[in-house]
C-alpha cells in the first residue's frame, strides 16, 4: 500500500460540512498524525503511517476500540482509516464495533421496550444472531464526512454501507469483491412478497 504524505488541510465535505470547532479538531489530528510519524517510524518502520494514523485517532476518538473483530474485517477498516488519513485528510472514528451476544441482546431488548414490539425494533437493531457487530464484521463510524468517505471508497476493502437510515453502519463483505452492494431500507427488511409469490 502507498500513501502520499496529505498536504492539505483536513478535507471539508461539501455535503456534511463540520462545525468550526471539529474542522479544528480534525486539522490539529492530521498535525498530530504528522508529529507522530517518527516515533510510530521508531516502532515500526514498514508501517509507520498505519501506526501514526492509529496513534492519532485513538486520541481523537478515545473510545474506539477494534477489538472483536475478525481480523480481517480489522485488516481492510484500518487500512481504510489510513489512506482516509493519509491521502484525502479524513478522519474516520470507530463508535462501535464488535459487540458482544449479550450486549447486543440487551441493545434489542432496550429497542423493543423503545419501539413496542420486536418488529418495530428490528428496523433499528438486529437480535444478536443476526447482528453483523456480534460477528465481527460491523463498524459504526463517525462523523458524518467519514463516513461519506467509506461510502465513497470502502467497497475497494470490501466496506459497505448496508442500509439507507443508518448513515454510520458499514459491514466487511469480502464475498461482493468490490461490486457494488444493494441498500436495504433498514436493519431486519424483508422484501414484501411480489404479486402472486409466497
Ligand atoms: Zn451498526
Amino acid at each position: 500500500m502507498s500513501i502520499s504524505l496529505v498536504h492539505r488541510p483536513a478535507a471539508q465535505s461539501p455535503h456534511y460540512p463540520e462545525s468550526t470547532r471539529d474542522r479544528m479538531r480534525s486539522t490539529a489530528t492530521l498535525v498530530l498524525g504528522r508529529l507522530l510519524l517518527l516515533p510510530a517510524f521508531l516502532r515500526s518502520p514498514r508501517r509507520s503511517r498505519y501506526v501514526a494514523c492509529q496513534w492519532a485517532l485513538s486520541l481523537r476518538f478515545p473510545r474506539t476500540s477494534l477489538t472483536g473483530l475478525t481480523p480481517e474485517a480489522r485488516r481492510q477498516f484500518t487500512q481504510a482509516q489510513t489512506i482516509a488519513f493519509w491521502r484525502d485528510g479524513q478522519l474516520i472514528g470507530l463508535t462501535s464495533g464488535h459487540r458482544d451476544h449479550a450486549e447486543q441482546e440487551a441493545y434489542f431488548a432496550q429497542k423493543v421496550v423503545e419501539t413496542g414490539s420486536a418488529a418495530h425494533a428490528r428496523r433499528y437493531v438486529l437480535p444478536a444472531a443476526e447482528s453483523a457487530h456480534v460477528a465481527g464484521t460491523a463498524f459504526d463510524v463517525r462523523p458524518r464526512a467519514g463516513a461519506a468517505w467509506l461510502e465513497e471508497y470502502g467497497a475497494a476493502h470490501d466496506l459497505y454501507r448496508t442500509y439507507d437510515n443508518e448513515w454510520w453502519h458499514f459491514e466487511y463483505r469480502p464475498e461482493q469483491q468490490g461490486r457494488a452492494l444493494p441498500r436495504l431500507p433498514h436493519p431486519g427488511f424483508s422484501p414484501a412478497p411480489g404479486p402472486g409469490g409466497s
